[in-house]
């Protein structure tokens, strides 16, 4: 693969750059008028949610803390499992906090169940989820979404955080991959 060629691996863009900052936008106004007269710590998991984090808090104007965690779930090959280890803690108390989970993507939903309730088991005032993308076909445990960016098909989608083999997170926008960069 050539660094310089990327956009030759993606068959389609799902979401342009102008797209996901209007929606990035909407979702941080939302979340805004929520929690107004709250301080809310907004916790990002580690990495895919890096970009949508950033562009979430800058367009908000209220104080907000930030905070990251890094998990993993065991499974075989791209699977998750539910069963998670973590490997970056909060540096935060979550006591009395109003915290709000800031992900990437949910696709079955395991990763992100066990996590909120993992937050929840530390005494926080409240435990709300934030989703750039969703796969509601694949959703294997119901769990309670309250930012949802876009419900997308299931299928394997790259750019604004999200990689294939940690390439295509620095993408500005989103895309499928071209079937090539598989084989
Ligand atoms: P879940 O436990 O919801 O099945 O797993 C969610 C995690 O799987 C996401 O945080 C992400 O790391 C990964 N994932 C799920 N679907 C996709 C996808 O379409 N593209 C990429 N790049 N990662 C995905
Ligand atoms: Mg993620
Ligand atoms: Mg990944």
């Amino acid at each position: 693969m050539e660094a310089s060629h990327v956009e030759s691996d993606l068959t389609n863009i799902l979401y342009t750059k102008e797209e996901i900052q209007a929606r990035v936008a909407e979702l941080a106004a939302e979340i805004e008028k929520d929690y107004e007269g709250r301080d809310v710590l907004v916790v990002g998991v580690l990495k895919g949610a890096v970009m949508i984090m950033a562009d979430l808090v800058r367009a908000m104007n209220k104080h907000v803390s930030m905070d990251w965690m890094a998990v993993s779930s065991y499974g075989s090959g791209t699977k998750s499992s539910g069963v998670v280890r973590i490997l970056k803690d909060l540096d935060t108390d979550l006591m009395g906090k109003h915290v709000l989970i800031v992900e990437d993507i949910i696709d079955s939903g395991l990763t992100l169940s066990w996590l909120k309730t993992n937050l929840e088991s530390r005494g926080p005032a409240s435990v709300e989820i934030c989703t750039l993308l969703r796969k509601p076909d694949a959703a294997k445990v119901q769990i309670d979404v309250k930012y949802v960016g876009y419900e997308i098909p299931t299928e394997f989608v790259v750019g604004y955080g999200l990689d294939y083999d940690e390439k295509y997170r620095n993408l500005d926008f989103i895309g499928t991959l071209a079937p090539h960069v598989y084989s």
